[in-house]
């Protein structure tokens, strides 16, 4: 059989849980459904580093932030690079292409290379006409970026060379804050108030300070431009906080419906252009994000609504049509698994592994049980720049999560006023994810779990000796 194509299809900081083939109880997305219907919904997909720029070069690296250096949004890509998955696949004969966002640098060396194509916004770029940079020069475009982005991919797969299997990413920058939707979904839901999240009013009690410090908080620290007024007069603190959240989960889920068009649009021409038995089309989102759970937006933690990522994959030569996986894979497997797929030998300097087998319903018998993450961004000021959630790593298994937070320059109250001052004595978390799925409970001085602790701490430190990360003290 003719090498499979691969439409990789990735939006910005859309939470699996705002997907209906993920469960979702407050929306419905019927594109992204076909996905899971006619493939495989995988459940335990995560991220190494919950961050925009980061997951981005851990996906087409498929190494994990310390060894590309892409640890921050301040980090860069560096284009010369020869282990890109793009070159790689050109290099084997594949028509490459990249349209939308890209968020890994601007100006030589940082620009995507290895791409036949490219067309991508500047840095986050708008939600309405964008300015992209094409083939290395400015063009204006005028519309709804969500639309213009899904548009340049269907020209670029109508007039893309036809002898050559395709290499595409399509990566929308919706629905990334501030949210604007598109005026089709002006009013949706504007009959009907979203639920709150289990979690909404967490009040960070039993877990680490860095909960509590962190400025991601609804009605407190998000800005107006991200619910698009001043609160009503008259509201109590508990008042704004359900009026911001409504402002802001129905803006997000318009600009996720408009993905889910895009979606529909691109399966639409594959299955018109006789493309779809022969491609490989996933769905993803660069990291997960707060929907309130917590009572938060953004990302960042290790918590599982920003670690998780959504990832459904169609291919009906390999992948069981309506399978789901529980496995543990993340971004840094997305690379090697590509390669795999198309019969290619996996660098060995890439670090993640291929779950080929995993797509075909086979778990080979050592698979991995764990992962590692580790997230950076605690400088810059501390409050908008990193939402003062502070430096941690830790390790996730099928069962528990330990974390470890070392930052240095969080503050205690999580106070907006509160300066950047040092951080208390550095902390440890651990949650038993069977029992405490949404992680209200740090259980990492409970006797019952000492030997939880200790095995997971063995087993944060393998994985810092077997990827080369160096612990902090
Ligand atoms: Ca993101």
């Amino acid at each position: 059989m003719d090498q499979p194509n691969i439409l990789f299809i990735m939006s910005d900081d859309h939470a699996a849980h705002a997907i209906s083939a993920y469960g979702s109880r407050i929306n419905h997305t019927p594109h992204i459904d076909r996905l899971a219907e006619g493939g495989m919904r995988m459940d335990n997909c995560h991220c190494v580093n919950s961050i925009c720029t980061p997951s981005r070069a851990n996906i087409l690296t498929g190494q994990h932030s310390h060894v590309n250096g892409v640890q921050t949004l301040a980090d860069k890509i560096d284009g010369n690079r020869d282990l890109l998955i793009q070159k790689l696949l050109k290099n084997e004969g594949y028509t490459t292409a990249m349209v939308g966002k890209w968020h890994l640098g601007q100006g030589e060396p940082h620009d995507p290379t290895g791409f036949d194509f490219y067309s991508v916004l500047q840095g986050q770029g708008p939600y309405f006409d964008p300015e992209m940079i094409e083939q290395g020069k400015k063009k204006q475009y005028t519309g709804y970026t969500t639309e213009i982005i899904t548009d340049l991919t269907l020209q670029w797969l109508d007039s893309r060379d036809k002898d050559k299997p395709f290499f595409f990413c399509c990566h929308h920058k919706a629905p990334h804050r501030e949210w604007q939707p598109s005026p089709k979904y002006a009013t949706l839901f504007d009959d009907r108030d979203i639920p709150e999240p289990e979690t909404f009013y967490d009040d960070y009690s039993n877990r680490s300070l860095a909960a509590a410090a962190a400025h991601m908080r609804i009605g407190r620290d998000n800005k107006i431009a991200d619910v698009k007024s001043l609160p009503p007069t008259g509201l109590d603190e508990q008042g704004v906080k359900k009026w911001a959240y409504q402002r802001y989960i129905k803006d997000y889920l318009r600009c996720v419906q408009s993905v889910d068009d895009s979606v529909g649009t691109l399966l639409d021409y594959l299955d018109a252009s006789s493309l779809t038995d022969n491609t490989i089309v996933i769905y993803t989102s660069d990291q997960g994000f707060f929907l309130g759970d917590h009572g938060w937006y953004d990302k960042r933690f290790m918590y599982e609504h920003s670690l998780r990522m959504p990832f459904l994959i169609r291919w009906p030569a390999q992948i069981e049509a309506g399978s789901v996986c529980d496995e543990i894979f993340t971004n840094i497997d997305f690379a090697p698994t590509w390669l795999d797929a198309i019969g290619l030998d996996i660098p060995k300097d890439m670090q993640g592994v291929s779950g080929l087998p995993l797509w075909q319903g086979k778990t080979p018998e050592n698979w991995q049980q764990s992962l590692y993450y580790r997230y950076w961004m605690h400088t810059g000021g501390g409050k908008q720049y990193g939402h003062n959630v502070c430096a941690h790593y830790g390790v996730r298994t099928r069962t528990h999560k330990l974390i470890y937070y070392y930052g240095k320059s969080c503050g205690t109250t999580g106070s907006t006023d509160d300066p950047v001052t040092p951080l208390w004595q550095p902390e440890w978390e651990l949650f038993d994810l069977v029992k405490d799925p949404n992680e209200m409970k740090n259980v990492y001085h409970d006797p019952a779990y000492a030997d939880v602790v200790k095995e997971m701490t063995a087993e944060l430190e393998r994985l810092q000796a077997k990827y080369g990360d160096t612990p902090e003290h």
